[in-house]
């Protein structure tokens, strides 16, 4: 396909004329800055569930010098409940270094822009198309089920042949002229026809180029990705809670800033229930009552993990102090932290006595 006459383009374009979506918050305005936050949210996480969260990040961070001169828990606090943290501080960062070198620009490059942390070659493609009408072709995961089908490419999705033969595809794809329509359109027609399990062929303005619907192969395009046995992690979180003057406390640590929910504040984790005892003991001295709570599991990219509440009260001695890395959250007036969704879950559940 040349990109002179590029029907693929154009039948695309045709369609999201009239069935795509063309007011999503981003879409308004849509300047580097707003598109990169939306396309870094829309990573690993569908429309609907982004666009509060997105519309809540822009009125408090409205440019990149007010994300890069925000606290990061204020950042976390956020995005609490999207889930990919590290995508919150990547974003921060990112902003910071663009206040420092770059006067708070985006670089206007492919190269420059993939370079920033947590930005790969699809995203970067996405934010210079959309935002700045540059013509680079994207594969995100609703481009690379399109293509697949669309040019019957079967085998692992993960391999080097697969996706190199996907990105051709996609590049051979994209036009010259209308590049941010073209590029939000492929992303609609993924996410609102060509879905995973039941593509809507019958509408598609691509049916008829299309090899999967002309073989009756769209369950087996695109390929599946060898299955791996997930390991199972477990540990014993350990909720130590107090009164307090305005109300009940419980106290969290800051995780550090690389691992496992970095940089979120989360009851302390242990091994065992031994070590969290033992810890607690040393810690707040004297425990009045404990007992375990229903075990909460959640799964993370390469792996479950099984977490084991053990609640303890307690009353600190004045030497638990709280410090830049600890503190002690008031259940009623919650500070504006950053918490991973499950530790948010169980804190709401404390409150409202859901686990009394
Ligand atoms: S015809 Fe069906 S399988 Fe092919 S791109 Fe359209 S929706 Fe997807």
């Amino acid at each position: 396909m040349t990109r002179q006459s590029n029907p693929f383009a154009q039948r695309l374009l045709d369609w999201f004329a009239l069935h795509g979506r063309h007011t999503l918050p981003w879409q308004t305005d849509p300047t580097p800055y707003r598109v990169w936050v939306s396309e870094v949210m829309l990573q690993q996480t569908q429309v609907a569930t982004v666009i509060p969260y997105y519309e809540r990040f822009m009125a408090r961070f409205p440019d990149v010098r007010s994300l890069a001169s925000a606290p990061l828990d204020e950042v976390l606090h956020l995005w609490t409940g999207l889930g990919y943290y590290a995508r919150a501080r990547n974003l921060h960062a990112c902003s910071q270094g663009l206040v420092a070198r770059n006067g708070g620009e985006f670089p206007e490059e492919l190269e420059t822009v993939m370079e920033l942390p947590g930005i790969g070659r699809s995203t970067a493609g996405a934010i210079l198309a959309i935002s700045r009408g540059q013509r680079h072709p994207i594969l995100d995961g609703n481009v690379r089920r399109v293509m697949a089908r669309v040019f019957g490419v079967a085998g692992d999705p993960a391999s080097k042949a697969v996706v190199g033969a996907l990105w051709t595809h996609s590049d051979d794809c994209t036009p010259s002229h209308h590049v941010a329509e073209y590029t939000q359109a492929i992303m609609d027609l993924g996410a609102m026809v060509c879905t995973r399990s039941r593509p809507a062929c019958t509408v598609c303005p691509l049916n008829e180029r299309c090899v999967a619907a002309r073989e009756g192969r769209q369950a087996e395009l695109p390929g599946k990705k060898r299955k791996r046995v997930r390991p199972a992690r477990e540990a014993t979180l350990l909720i130590a809670q107090t009164a307090g003057q305005g109300g009940s406390l419980v106290f969290l640590e800051r995780r550090p800033a690389l691992g496992l929910w970095g940089g979120l504040w989360s009851p302390p984790q242990f091994n065992s229930s031994q070590d969290a005892f033992e810890w607690c003991l040393k810690e707040f001295g004297d425990i009045a009552q404990s007992r375990m709570l229903a075990p909460i599991d959640h799964a993370f990219t390469h792996f479950d993990l099984r977490l084991i509440p053990l609640q303890v009260f307690c009353t600190p001695s004045g030497k638990v102090d709280e410090g830049h890395d600890r503190l002690w959250y008031q259940l009623d007036a919650p500070p504006r932290i950053g918490l991973p969704q499950p530790v948010a879950q169980l804190l709401e559940r404390l409150r409202t006595g859901g686990m009394a």
